[in-house]
């Protein structure tokens, strides 16, 4: 039909398309059995004070060591991960994991899990949090639950309705990557997040002068203060930045300048020294 209307076969049978269907089908194969064959890690990235450098939180990134893929990249299969709805039983994984490790951690440092859209209208998201808190003896407060911009495309209201139903047992909700997405300012009005984390794109474009990107990272951190809610810049990779950054009145940093996501054990080695340090 498509030839008739002078359409060609272009879609079918293009070489890339195929080879990326292809190689999709490969990974969701593989990615339905990484949690049994425990290829799946969980790395923390620090958050500190933008005033004090303080640590605040850490951040969990999930990561993937396949036996067939090799090291495959978050960016890579989270979205695969999304469309099979593997993410439901990958993202309890990691909001069991994230909660276990951080009851290791002095008690005022708190935990941030991602969470996709597709986990947050799973009828059963609630009681994962719930379960992933009482199992590990975490508190509420000290989990935090970071959602992107892209939960609300689909489903707002169960979306929301979810992340009240997790507000209400006592977590706090960020909102990721802000900027990126299909942004609307409505659900700021309707949900009380904690923080707004300004993403890396903006980080970057201000550190290289841009001026859209500074005059955006401004509006966005006054827009948040009237809100009372904080503000995380993504992605602070030098001293210069962290200067910028803190000048433009952000209150928390994360970036690769303190610190990278690291694996459980450095994020224990680093409480321990402290520890060893302050006695
Ligand atoms: P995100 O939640 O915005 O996480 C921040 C990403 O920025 C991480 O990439 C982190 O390694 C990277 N990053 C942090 N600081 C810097 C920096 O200074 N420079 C640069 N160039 N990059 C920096 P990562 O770990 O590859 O994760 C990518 C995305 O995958 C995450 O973005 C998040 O959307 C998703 N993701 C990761 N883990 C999970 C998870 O457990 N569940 C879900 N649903 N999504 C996850
Ligand atoms: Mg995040
Ligand atoms: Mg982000
Ligand atoms: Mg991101």
């Amino acid at each position: 039909r498509a030839k008739d209307e002078g359409g060609g076969e272009h879609f079918a049978y293009e070489p890339s398309f195929h080879a990326h269907a292809e190689e999709r089908r490969k990974l969701e194969f593989s990615l339905r059995r990484a949690i049994e064959r425990e290829e799946l890690t969980l790395n923390f990235q620090p958050v500190v004070d933008a005033t004090s450098e303080e640590l605040v939180s850490f951040e969990a990134l999930v990561r993937w060591n396949s036996v067939d893929h090799g090291f495959v990249s978050p960016v890579k299969f989270i979205p695969v991960a999304e469309d099979t709805r593997l993410i439901v039983p990958i993202g309890t994984w990691v909001m069991e994991q994230a909660c276990r490790e951080a009851t290791n951690w002095p008690e005022h440092i708190r935990v941030a899990v991602n969470v996709s859209g597709e986990q947050l209208v799973d009828p059963d998201f609630t009681n994962t949090v719930v379960r992933a808190l009482s199992g590990s003896g975490l508190a509420a407060s000290r989990l935090e639950i970071e959602v992107t911009e892209s939960v609300f495309l689909r489903d707002a209201d169960v979306a929301r309705a979810a992340l009240e139903q997790v507000m209400a047992i006592g977590c706090t909700i960020a909102l990721d990557d802000f900027g990126t997405g299909y942004s609307s300012l409505g659900y700021l009005r309707k949900l009380s997040f904690s923080t707004i984390k300004v993403d890396r794109s903006f980080v970057q474009g201000a550190a290289q002068n841009s001026a859209e990107s500074l005059a955006i990272i401004r509006a966005v951190v006054a827009m948040a203060s009237s809100l009372e809610m904080a503000t995380t810049a993504e992605g602070v990779e030098s001293a210069e930045e962290v200067a910028l950054i803190r000048s433009l009145g952000c209150t928390k940093i994360q970036g690769y300048y303190f610190g990278r996501p690291m694996p459980i054990a450095d994020v224990r080695a680093l409480f321990r020294r402290a520890e060893a340090a302050s006695q």
